[in-house]
């Protein structure tokens, strides 16, 4: 039996790169570990010359879309040709290493979520916090590296049974999703001030009266008001004694956009030289 250490660094916490080394290792026919050491990632590979060569070659070729490999080293271990591993585990992390490392951005709902937000039978039905190993936010609530559940703001959240079954299953695409959970355990959208059944419905409303409200979600606050308008814009610009900054808007896709703006050519808008306007 064949031993080597595998070192990877990038963007590779929080991006569902241990149970991607998982099936790779499983389809490899490696034995050993992955986990999270400090900033980078640990891979110790058990089995054939052949086998550890493979899956060496598989975890570039193969990784996660969303991940981001600056680095590997392979290091053979020589010194013990004794099998040391009846199988492939994640193991919890451990701290005590640094490296450079970089935090993914939160990533936008992905198209398994979204059928289950709009499915009613689904148990995450219109749950606007659904997220998994492939989107959900990351940046905005990680505290500290290396990336598991207890360093983040959902330290607060403790998985329900059936979110821990998610978490816990190598086959489910929820395996080791660091923000996962779920309308029993996860956050709730509620109105400040105000009752509702709906919040999100009552918020819209609240917008389209010209209201101006403040959204609290995973990145930060938001002070958000309807922008088709302009007495909603001017009394956001009177409070904030902001009058000139140019403010964000928000639109589902360009053809809203289109609907209030004149909206160029994208190739145009790439093409400004930097810091002109
Ligand atoms: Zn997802
Ligand atoms: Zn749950």
């Amino acid at each position: 039996m064949k031993k080597a250490r595998i070192l990877v660094q990038g963007i590779v916490q929080g991006v569902g790169f241990r149970p991607y080394i998982y099936r790779l290792a499983k389809s490899n026919h490696i034995n050993g570990y992955v986990r999270n050491l400090g900033n980078i990632v640990e891979i110790i590979a058990e089995g054939k010359n052949q086998d550890i060569n493979n899956f060496s070659k598989d975890i570039k070729r193969k990784k996660p879309p969303i991940s981001k490999i600056n680095s590997m080293e392979v290091e053979w271990i020589t010194d013990n040709h004794e099998q040391l591993y009846e199988d492939f585990q994640i193991q919890e992390s451990s701290a005590n290493f640094s490296g450079s490392s970089v935090i993914p951005p939160d990533l936008a709902v992905c198209d398994s979520c979204l059928k289950e937000i709009f499915n009613n039978k689904d148990r995450r039905y219109e749950y606007p916090f659904t997220a998994c190993t492939d989107c959900g936010p990351r940046f905005t609530v990680i505290n500290a590296v290396p990336y598991d559940r207890e360093r983040t703001s959902m330290e607060k959240f403790p998985l329900c049974l059936d979110c821990l079954y998610e978490y816990r299953d190598v086959e489910n695409r929820r395996y080791h999703a660091e923000a996962t959970c779920c309308p029993v355990c996860g956050p709730q959208v509620f109105l400040h001030h105000l009752e509702s059944k709906n919040p999100i419905k009552d918020a819209v409303e609240l917008l389209d009266d010209g209201q101006i409200l403040a959204i609290k979600g995973i990145g930060g606050t938001h002070l958000v008001a309807k922008t088709t308008e302009d007495l909603p814009v001017s009394n956001m610009r009177e409070r904030l004694g902001r009058f000139n900054q140019p403010f964000a808007c928000m639109a589902p896709d360009v053809e809203t956009i289109r609907t209030f703006a004149e909206v160029e050519d994208l190739k145009n808008i790439h093409s400004y030289p930097v810091g002109d306007p």
